[in-house]
């Protein structure tokens, strides 16, 4: 049921002022729930909580956080038919999508267990002493990952489940030992209480401290900007829009001490179209891009917004192809009207750009919050010229871009900004025959795609969701699949440390049996 109160660890507290509903974008109107803003006494009380339960939960074995997690993928899926019917009213999307998606929430937070559960992610080094080296005795070293402290995690909009209360972010950092205090998206706030309800009651059935995860209500910027600055925060994990990302990574340098923030932020996600790929399977290719572009009305980070091309009848027999798929297909309903009319408006500014046309543009009547899709194209001579037309349009949009030869393609991607993913069609011998492309691409990417699309995210330890910036604020490190637990340790040396009080996985005896690299030897023997 609920309630729309805020959880400050185990406790319900709805002591704020401020109320606030969520909005069903199909009906258009605000849903029945009102919910609490958390005040300045309920933020501090979560991390005075976070700050407490890090002490005992960073101590915690392996196998005891795994038996949280898998608790938690428990109790999501006995919330039932409820979390379906608050999911679907709050966003609008359809059944089939909540159902998937919170089978990817419940599939992460397994994923993270198995990977505590087989423990060699905490790259335990051993370096044992040489006392008789010379010139100099060489001393006992031993280093593995820890746990940085109690993090805030950003529910996004877009994934109401695996992005949100118990998404990759909350997963990864309770696997890595740290407390977590979400700050809920507040488009979808019924659907983020009923998770945290199921978080909360896994944490009591599994004995985790009081503390070790709170789910506090807002409706705008205020508690995010707080909980970012508070001294006892010591990370941040967001997915959402330049702006909101850059403003709290910029909020978070200025702390006395900063700290990191993981931001997965904007994309188009370009897709480079190459002759003979066009040539063999234009048709296809076109039909898969349609239904790529106007997926779950365009509202993935992975959208394709950028399609580049070489100029000559391939290229345009695909385009006019792409161009008559896509009016076909019936417009689906957005998020929220903030969301809609934020679509409007880029759509809008794009394709008012100078020497624009646009090619595609559904043209039915649609409900309230249905995004018409729309697909535009331009030379890549203004494409250079205008950095207006390299932005992100949330939602079922696309931009493309011909090219007269290869060197203008290479301009174009040498002068895109960071992408989490890049995607070449094209045939084998075309890749061998410009290897250029793929070097430039990679430069730009996170995940480069051969003959794909790049909508549809794998969770799996390959996965690398994330890009060079503005994709991401760092791209060294992944949201999705279990690598993403890396932003939340870092490593520590113990030097000359006692046998019996070393952490267990640095002890000579390895009765984790977990793979370490010891004196230079990866191994799963003892010392
Ligand atoms: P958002 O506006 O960036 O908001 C995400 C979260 O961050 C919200 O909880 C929001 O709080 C908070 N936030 C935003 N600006 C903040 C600031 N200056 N200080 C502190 N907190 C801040 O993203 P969204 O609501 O998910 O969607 C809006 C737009 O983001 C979309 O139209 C789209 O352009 C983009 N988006 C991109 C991706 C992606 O993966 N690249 C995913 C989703 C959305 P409040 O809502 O409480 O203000």
């Amino acid at each position: 049921m609920i309630t729309g109160k805020n959880y400050i660890g185990e406790a319900q507290s709805g002591k704020g002022d401020k109320t606030y509903h969520t909005f069903n974008p199909k009906l258009n109107i605000p849903t029945e729930w009102t919910f609490y803003e958390a005040n300045h006494e309920e933020i501090e009380a979560a991390v005075e909580k976070a700050s407490k339960a890090f002490n005992s939960y960073s101590k915690l074995s392996h196998s005891q956080r795994a038996s949280f997690l898998n608790t938690i993928a428990d109790e999501i899926e006995a919330l039932g038919e409820e979390l379906i019917t608050v999911y679907t009213q709050e966003s609008g999307l359809p059944e089939g999508r909540a159902r998937g998606e919170r089978g990817r929430t419940m599939g992460q937070l397994r994923a993270f267990a198995t990977l505590l559960m087989e423990g060699s992610w905490v790259e335990a080094t051993i370096d044992t002493a040489l006392p008789k080296r010379e010139p100099l005795p060489k001393v006992d070293l031993r280093s593995m990952l820890m746990p940085i402290g109690p993090i805030a995690v950003f529910g996004s909009s877009n994934f109401p489940l695996a992005f949100s209360t118990a998404g990759g972010d909350t997963a990864s950092a309770l696997a890595a030992g740290c407390p977590v205090i979400v700050k809920s998206h507040p488009m979808h706030a019924g659907t983020g209480e009923l998770v945290a309800s199921a978080i909360i009651k896994a944490a009591k059935a599994t004995n985790m401290p009081d503390g070790v995860f709170s789910n506090l209500n807002s409706s705008d910027v205020t508690v995010g900007q707080l909980l970012t600055m508070h001294p006892k925060i010591k990370g941040v994990g967001f997915t959402g829009s330049i702006n909101g990302g850059m403003a709290l990574y910029r909020l978070a340098n200025q702390r006395k001490e900063p700290i990191p923030v993981f931001a997965e932020m904007g994309s188009i996600n370009p897709v480079v179209a190459l002759p003979k790929a066009l040539e063999e399977k234009g048709a296809y290719w076109s039909a898969q891009y349609a239904n790529s572009i106007t997926l779950g009305a365009g509202q993935f980070c992975t959208n394709p917004g950028l399609i580049l091309g070489i100029k000559g009848t391939e290229f345009s027999n695909f385009v006019n192809k792409l161009s008559k798929e896509i009016e076909k297909i019936e417009p689906a309903c957005m998020l929220h009207p903030n969301i809609y009319e934020g679509y409007l408006e880029g759509k809008q500014e794009l394709s008012s750009q100078a020497n624009t046309k646009q090619i595609a543009d559904f043209k039915g009547d649609t409900p309230p919050n249905y995004a018409a899709q729309s697909v535009v194209t331009v030379e890549a001579s203004t494409f250079l010229e205008n950095p207006i037309l390299h932005r992100e349009v949330f939602g079922p949009f696309s931009i493309v871009v011909s090219c007269t030869d290869q060197e203008e393609l290479l301009q174009v991607i040498g002068a895109l900004e960071g992408q989490l993913t890049g995607t070449i069609l094209g045939t084998e011998e075309e890749l061998k025959n410009f290897p250029e492309l793929p070097n430039a691409l990679m430069q730009r990417v996170g995940r480069i795609i051969f003959n794909g699309v790049p909508t549809g995210v794998e969770v799996c330890p390959s996965m690398m969701h994330g890009g060079p910036f503005p994709a991401s604020t760092d791209s060294r490190f992944t949201s999705v699949g279990t690598s993403a637990i890396k932003r939340w340790v870092r490593p520590v040396s113990f030097q000359s440390w006692p046998e019996d009080l070393l952490p267990q996985a640095l002890q000579n005896n390895n009765v984790l049996g977990i793979m370490r690299l010891v004196n230079g030897e990866n191994t799963d023997r003892n010392i």
